[in-house]
């Protein structure tokens, strides 16, 4: 295990806008899985970043009569400020403006050239009159602009296309055969009778007269780069000079862009013979009370807002307890404020401070002796497999169940053998040191789950605050060692 290389990315974000709830998901699922293979003893690398270029941003910054690159960076700040809240912890922030990322794309779209995977051509597009813009297939409805009810005209462009279709036959080989896996398992069903329809070639480039806000092609200055190879390739500058994490173990993403990226994220490293990612791990998306999430219906989940009305761990606990992650879920507000009462507040924090309490008052403070191993240390093994077999299958709700199962077990144990009625020194030594242990496996365990809380509960122990799963031994915690309550974690809300 020493030495191992694990590179996790979640997608780069576009930056017309401020980011939202679906934005906080993939990157608090790309923080925990970070931070368990990093307590497992793997050498993680953790990219994120924002996705610049393109018409939609050109046109948002005009209407604000900005700069497009004073404009992004305002939203980019929104970006690194929220990961700092929800305490992410990437390695690196990838932005598609950063110099070194515009050079490199420059070069890989030459030798795309140069080795004829691009070519020139046509692209074609819908324009409707009324709205003055090109329009995507999937803006239609009907055939017609939504707006004006009108079919808009087929327009042909001349642009640089990328040969995709060529590479449909390698593309099925790697994915039928998990050389690149794609989890959930039916998104693997579903791409593959995708790809079997036939791919076409993808336009690379724009007009810049259309879009100037791009990278230009270095082999033809009146044309601008077209997202693809400026957006995928943020996964290799995003390493800047760690070459030794390619390729990625997982990449992150909702159902929306994994065409894309199993596609022509893939094709464009099989055509320059790069080493391929070897997952791709699709979550799903969020409902807000039962309904889509929408600026028009106005209920859209702002994740700073949310952090800053709860605790921020409470946030993280929420959101991946209740949904299995690879489905769809919803977002309740009051769900969340259920599950912090009844799961954070009373089971995890009373349990922490009822048993530093008891500590304190019968043993002045000191870790008591151990006499003898009960139920509660097989519990806490038994859990420790689960969690460690759940979280290698992306299953953070049954991890967390299972967890939450041992915290209920332990209030359980502290309740069946009435602890504060126990004379018997040794006796309620024995017992305390148990559940003193296992509050100590249940902060290693939620520790890429809620990481400030189980740095709390170490803390609290006495402990310093290191993470390793190899630390989920019986009998580390060592006796006559002092704890030092501290506040009570998780106040209720009202
Ligand atoms: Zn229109």
């Amino acid at each position: 295990m020493i030495g191992f290389k694990f590179y996790i990315t979640t997608p780069i974000y576009y930056v017309n806008d401020v980011p939202h709830i679906g934005h906080a998901y993939t990157t608090i699922a790309a923080d925990i899985l970070t931070r368990w293979h990093r307590i497992k003893g793997k050498e993680v690398f953790f990219l994120t970043g924002t996705d610049e270029h393109g018409k939609k941003v050109q046109e948002v910054a005009e209407s604000k009569g900005k700069q497009p690159k004073e404009f992004v960076d305002g939203i980019v700040k929104s970006f690194k400020d929220l990961w700092i809240k929800l305490n992410i912890s990437n390695d690196d922030f990838i932005r598609t403006t950063d110099a070194d990322h515009e050079e490199e794309v420059k070069k890989v779209l030459q030798e795309l050239f140069d080795k004829g995977f691009i070519y020139k051509g046509h692209y074609e597009s819908y324009y409707c009159v009324g709205c003055e813009q090109y329009l995507t297939r999937s803006d239609l409805v009907d055939g017609c602009c939504p707006l004006h009810k009108k079919e808009p005209e087929l327009k042909k462009e001349e642009a640089y296309l990328f040969k995709l279709s060529s590479f449909q036959d390698q593309l099925l080989d790697l994915i039928e055969n998990d050389k690149l896996q794609l989890l959930p398992l039916s998104r693997k069903n579903e791409m593959l009778s995708f790809i079997r329809e036939g791919l076409k070639d993808i336009s690379i480039s724009r007009k810049k007269s259309e879009v100037y806000w791009g990278i230009e092609l270095p082999f033809d200055k009146e044309h601008t780069c077209y997202v693809w190879v400026d957006a995928f390739w943020n996964y290799i500058t995003g390493l800047r000079k760690n070459e030794k994490f390619w390729p990625p173990e997982v990449q992150l993403m909702a159902k929306d862009i994994l065409r894309v990226h199993s596609t022509i994220w893939i094709s464009l490293l099989l055509a320059l013979k790069l080493k391929i990612p070897k997952t791709m791990f699709v979550h799903g998306y969020f409902t807000v009370d039962g309904k889509k999430m929408s600026k028009t219906l106005g209920n859209v989940v702002d994740p700073k807002e949310l952090s800053e009305k709860y605790d921020v761990d409470a946030l993280r606990y929420y959101l991946f307890r209740g949904i299995p992650f690879g489905q769809d879920g919803d977002f309740s507000e009051k769900v969340l404020i259920e599950r912090y009462n009844s799961e954070l507040a009373d089971s995890l924090g009373n349990l922490i401070n009822r048993v530093l309490v008891l500590t304190e008052k019968n043993f002045n403070g000191n870790v008591p002796q151990p006499t003898e191993k009960d139920k509660l240390s097989e519990l806490c093994f038994e859990t420790m497999e689960k969690v460690n077999s759940s979280m290698g299958n992306f299953q953070f709700h049954n991890a967390l169940n299972d967890i939450w199962h041992l915290i209920s077990e332990s209030n359980k144990y502290i309740n069946d053998n009435k602890i504060w009625e126990i004379e018997d020194k040794q006796k309620l030594g024995n017992l305390l040191y148990n559940l003193l242990e296992t509050l100590r496996f249940v902060s290693i365990l939620t520790y890429p789950f809620i990481p400030e809380t189980a740095e709390n509960i170490m803390e609290q122990l006495g402990l310093e605050k290191k993470f390793s799963f190899d630390d989920l031994k019986w009998g580390k915690l060592e006796s006559g060692k002092k704890i030092k309550r501290g506040k009570v974690l998780f106040q209720k809300i009202k």
